[in-house]
This record gives structure tokens, sequence and C-alpha cells, in this order.
């Protein structure tokens, strides 16, 4: 019987009745004859009860940054109540499914609390509780380290749970239910016209996923690919097709863009060399900052200055760094990168004309700017982003 891997995201499994449309799926799967493993992520977000964020602000600050594995082991509550429950329901409705962690479910990761990563799988429980004929429901989020502690992979991290499990089961399918119909042009919470994406390739949605859009974690588009097992993006609260995500995407499509998504908190940083004085500082600093895992892009060298953005959250470590070494600097705080993103736009003229172009006729100021075969940033303001975005969506893709 070929197994498929169906994750529920937490508003899919918010409230009874969502986790009823939930059942309706996997009850669809099984009445189509394949062997469901169920994923689900915590339920509800931010402020329900039982949410990752709500538990996360059970915690101060301090302690959470300086016990990883103690906020570990209180966000995965959240995962575990949503598995027990979900099997509680299923068994309302006649199907017999046995709750499971991540550690249970065979997934060993390193130390890293917080974000783990994967060091190996042995899917052996869940195949004997699909030979009892059962429905394995998993924590999503979650593994265990060679210790025994709970591990989490990172936030949005139960995507990455289902293809972890859909690569070492070799499924037939990975199914991300949320709720929105599938991968779209844009953020449909920011652009009334964002439509569905039918068709996409695992490189590009790796792209929007990696630049934020936020309906499906990056790890889990790179070990889809790996492992070279087609994942859907669908709505648990809808009949839509959904998006169908694979090696070729679209082959038919003439459109060279597929979708603009952005990531906002970002500091543009721009350091000055020294006129007068010793630049060793200067000349390092890359590697100074990379030795304190700031991570850097849309990185500009100049003979006399360096620019590059950081995320906000790195803000007081990267003064500090900065400041140590003696050098002149400037950020300008409260920026978001804009991306735009299709794997035919390479060897296509005009293309950053268009961008820059529908951003000029919204009188909005462009701080810097990237490409790469396949994407194309754009520096702008926080407050201008979905001017932004409506307006180079509207160039290309209405
Ligand atoms: P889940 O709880 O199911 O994991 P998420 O909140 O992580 O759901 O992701 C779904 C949300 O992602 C949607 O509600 C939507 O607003 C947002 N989103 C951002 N960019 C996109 C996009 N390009 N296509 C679809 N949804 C997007
Ligand atoms: N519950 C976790 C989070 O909110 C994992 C997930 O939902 O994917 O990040
Ligand atoms: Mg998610």
């Amino acid at each position: 019987m070929d197994i498929i891997i169906q994750k529920f995201g937490g508003t899919s499994v918010s409230s009874k009745e969502r986790r009823s449309m939930a059942i309706n799926k996997i009850k669809k799967a099984i009445d189509d004859g394949f062997a469901p493993v169920v994923v689900v992520s915590a339920m509800g977000r931010k402020g329900e009860p039982y949410a990752t964020d709500t538990l996360l602000s059970l915690l101060d600050e301090d302690f959470k940054n300086e016990n990883k594995l103690a906020s570990d082991l209180i966000v995965c509550c959240g995962e575990i109540i949503s598995s027990v429950v979900m099997c509680n329901e299923l068994k309302n409705r006649g199907i017999e499914a046995v709750p499971l962690t991540g550690g249970q479910a065979g997934i060993l990761t390193d130390s890293s609390y917080t974000s783990a990563s994967l060091i190996h799988t042995n899917p052996k429980n869940i195949k004997e509780i699909l030979n009892e004929g059962k429905v394995p429901v998993v924590t999503g989020f979650q593994g265990v380290d060679s210790n025994g502690f709970l591990t989490t992979l990172g936030r949005g991290g139960s995507d990455t749970s289902a293809s972890i499990l859909g690569v070492s089961l070799n499924a037939k399918e990975i199914q991300i239910y949320t709720d929105v119909d599938g991968m779209m042009t844009a953020d449909p919470r920011i652009v009334e016209k964002a439509e569905v994406i039918d068709k996409i390739s695992y490189n590009e949605v790796f792209q929007l996923a990696d630049q934020g859009a936020k309906v499906i974690h990056p790890k889990a588009v790179e070990m889809a690919m790996k492992g070279n097992i087609p994942l859907v993006i669908k709505n648990t609260m809808s009949d839509a097709v959904g998006t169908v995500i694979d090696v070729m995407g679209n082959t038919e499509s003439k459109n060279y863009i597929v979708g603009i998504t952005y990531q906002d908190n970002r500091l543009q940083v721009t350091i000055n060399k020294s006129s007068n004085g010793n630049n060793e500082g200067y000349k390092h600093i890359l590697d100074t900052l990379a030795n304190n895992n700031i991570s850097l892009d849309l990185i500009n060298i100049f003979p006399n200055e360096k620019i590059f953005t950081v995320d906000a959250v790195d803000r007081e470590l990267l003064i500090s760094t900065l400041k140590n070494e003696g050098l002149n600097f400037e950020i300008r705080e409260k920026l978001s990168k804009i991306a735009v993103v299709g794997s035919k736009m390479k060897g296509i003229p005009g293309v950053m004309a268009k961008i820059l172009n529908a951003l000029d006729k919204e009188n909005i100021e462009v701080l810097q700017t990237a490409d790469s075969h396949m994407t194309i940033w754009c520096l702008i303001e926080d407050d201008k982003v979905a001017k932004a975005i409506n307006s180079i969506h509207k160039v290309f893709l209405e």
C-alpha cells in the first residue's frame, strides 16, 4: 500500500470543526487506498492556549535564550497535545490512530536546541503501526538527540518533519495542508489578486520559501527535493487541487516570474574605510561577523565602503562587534527585502528595469538591489512593502 504524508498546520487543527475537516482529508486518503502518516502542528496561532507562541510567552526572554533545552521542552508540549487530541477525534470517526513524539517516530537530531538538524531517521515504530492498519499521528517540528532530550527543528518545522518522514518512508506524496489554496504568486494577505500556482519546481518554491513566503519551510522543500518525493500544498478547508511541486515545475507556462515575497526587519549597514587609521578591522570585518554568527546578505564591496544587510535580531551583537573593531559605520533600520522569483528570468532583458519602474511609479526609494539567476532583490522601507509588492505583482502577474 502506498504511503502518503499528510501534515496539518496550526490553523488546520485549531478547533474541533477544523480538525474534523482535517480528518475528512485523512479519511479520503484511506478510502482512496493510501496508508496515511499524519503530522500535526500545535493548535492555533499566537494567543490560542496551546499554540507555540503562547507556550513560549510563559517564559522570560532571558531564560529562553539561556535555556534552549528547556525552551524546546515547553514548545514540544504543543505538538504533543495536538497529536493526542487528533487521535481521540480520529477514534470518534472510526479510525484507529497512535500518537508519536518525534523521537518515537524515529527522528534523531543533533543537540542544537531550537534549530536542530536531522542526523538519522528510523521509522520502525511508524511501520509497525501501519502494519497494524492504524494511522500514526506524529508531532511535527520535533526530534530527539542522542541523549534522549527533545529537540525542535526551527520555527515552522512541522513541514520539515513531514518531508523527513516522506523521504524515509519513500512516500508517494507529501501533502502540506494549510489555510490557503496552495503556494500563491504573493501572500494573499498582502496582494488581493494573488493567484494559486498550479505547478512549480522545487527550486523556485525553495527560493520563495527561503525569502519569506511562509506557507512552507525551505528545509522541507530541500529535503523533499533530495528524496525526489512530490510535495503538494493544499487547503484543509477547501477541495481546491493545490500546488504540485516537483523537479520540472510548470514546463508549459511562459511566465518568467512565478512569485514575489519579502523579508522584513532588515538593517542596512554601511562601513567606511578610515582615511588615516589602521584598517585591519575594516579589512577582516566579514570574517569577524561570520565568527560571531551574524549572517549577511546583499553584500556590496567598494574600495572605501562595505554595504550589507542583516536581520534586526542581530542588531545588538552587530553594533557591539563593529564598535569593538573601532569602525566608522551607519545603520539604517526598518527595511524590507523584496524578492522577485522565477527560474526562467535568466537572459530575459529588462526585468530589473521593469521592477525599478514599478517601484518608481509608486515613489518607493530603492536602497539596494541584487540579482541571481532566478531572483531579483530590492531593499526598501518596511512601510512600503504592500505597495511595492502590489505594484510589481501588477506588472508581471496580473
Ligand atoms: P500553517 O499553520 O498551516 O503551517 P503558515 O502560517 O505557516 O501555516 O503558512 C500559511 C500562511 O502563509 C498563509 O496564511 C499565508 O498568509 C502565508 N503566505 C505567505 N506567502 C504566501 C504565498 N506566497 N502563498 C501562500 N501563502 C503565503
Ligand atoms: N508549531 C511550530 C511553530 O509554530 C511548528 C510548526 O507549526 O510548523 O513554529
Ligand atoms: Mg507553517
